[in-house]
């Protein structure tokens, strides 16, 4: 199902996207912390003339993962070769990669706690020494062979650190959690994304955009994409605040960039469950959604606005929640 509000890759970013992902450090706005690390581990390894440590970055999807990858090669100056853990299905797909790369490349490895564990256990060694140990042939002829590699950097990206296995995640030396966007910073990227498409928008309407845009650069993109289609239908000079409200009220995007599927796991919770606690599989199938699709994509930004709170027992609905809804919080004494 398509929805307008996830930060999950969608069809549609595809046509924009290659066009906004900015190229440095300094144009990449915002996760200051980061780019504050990053750039002093990146100096360093240059100083050096060695690659860079193999970097993990983690947080929910469409907060800038990939595209700092990217502006990690791009700022060390070298290629940068990007794949997906379950693109590599064999260790041979891994070797044909690995050997294939210039010394001090990047190789970005999205979804990375999604690679088969066989793959796995082959990259120990190449990301800690730069060899691979493959076993050619089968039965009685099969025999192990010892392939060095140049020195590369691996970055890897997730949506959660916790669903990397422990000896993965100790082989990298720098991690990095991106953090959901203030809305500063995405009032930057939406003005900034108006400019590379040659559009102007209200600071108004900006905010506005922010606003429900989930912390995430991509849904806010996305949503100044659909936007500005509507206002151009309307012959707008500058994208206004009225017809962004209106565009957003047609793509069902509420107040907090809520929608239907929010709607659906919240008033579950409250209706259903009493307002919780309430385990994740059981709002899951309630609903009819993955629980990996709810704990990485839904309920990440509910959390970070506090409308849901993670308890040992489950899922509970705060009274923001409630008040959202306009509903009165269920009476502690009730149950
Ligand atoms: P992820 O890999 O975490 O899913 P991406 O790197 O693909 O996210 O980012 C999604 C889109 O959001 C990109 O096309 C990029 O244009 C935009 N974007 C992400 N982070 C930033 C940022 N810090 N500044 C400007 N644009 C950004």
């Amino acid at each position: 199902e398509e929805r307008v509000v996830t930060g999950e890759f969608q069809e549609e970013d595809s046509s924009v996207e290659l066009n906004l992902r900015p190229t440095t450090l300094s144009q990449y706005i915002g996760q200051q912390k980061v780019k504050e690390n990053l750039s002093i581990f990146i100096q360093a390894a240059k100083m050096r003339e060695e690659p860079l440590d193999h970097v993990l970055l983690y947080g929910p999807p469409g907060l800038g993962k990939t595209t700092l990858a990217a502006i990690i090669a791009n700022e060390m100056g070298v290629q940068f070769r990007s794949t997906s853990g379950p693109a590599i299905e064999r260790a041979g797909d891994l070797a044909a990669i690995l050997s294939s790369l210039e010394p001090g490349d990047v190789l970005f490895i999205d979804e990375i706690h999604r690679l088969p564990r066989s793959v796995e256990e082959v990259l120990y060694p190449a990301m800690e020494d730069f060899f691979l140990d493959i076993v050619i042939g089968t039965g009685p002829s099969a025999r192990s062979v010892r392939i060095d590699l140049p020195p590369f950097t691996l970055v890897g990206a997730t949506t959660r650190a916790g669903l990397l296995s422990a000896p993965l995640r100790d082989r990298f030396g720098v991690l990095s959690r991106l953090e959901f966007y203030e809305a500063k910073d995405l009032c930057a990227i939406i003005e900034r994304t108006a400019e590379i498409f040659n559009t102007s928008i209200s600071q108004a309407a900006a905010v506005e955009v922010a606003r429900r845009s989930r912390g995430t650069p991509r849904i806010a993109n996305r949503l100044l994409k659909r936007i500005r289609d509507i206002s151009q239908v309307k012959g707008e000079e500058e994208i206004s605040i009225d017809t962004t409200g209106e565009a957003l009220e047609m793509l069902q995007v509420d107040k907090e960039g809520l929608d239907h599927i929010d709607h659906k796991l919240l008033k579950g919770i409250i209706h259903s469950f009493q307002g919780g606690p309430v385990g994740l599989d059981t709002i899951a199938a309630t609903i009819g959604e993955e629980s990996q699709t709810i704990e990485d994509v839904y309920e990440p930004y509910l959390l970070q606005i506090g409308f849901i709170q993670r308890t040992p027992r489950g899922r509970v609905a705060t009274p923001k929640a409630y008040e959202h809804f306009g509903l009165k919080v269920a009476d502690e004494n009730e149950h």
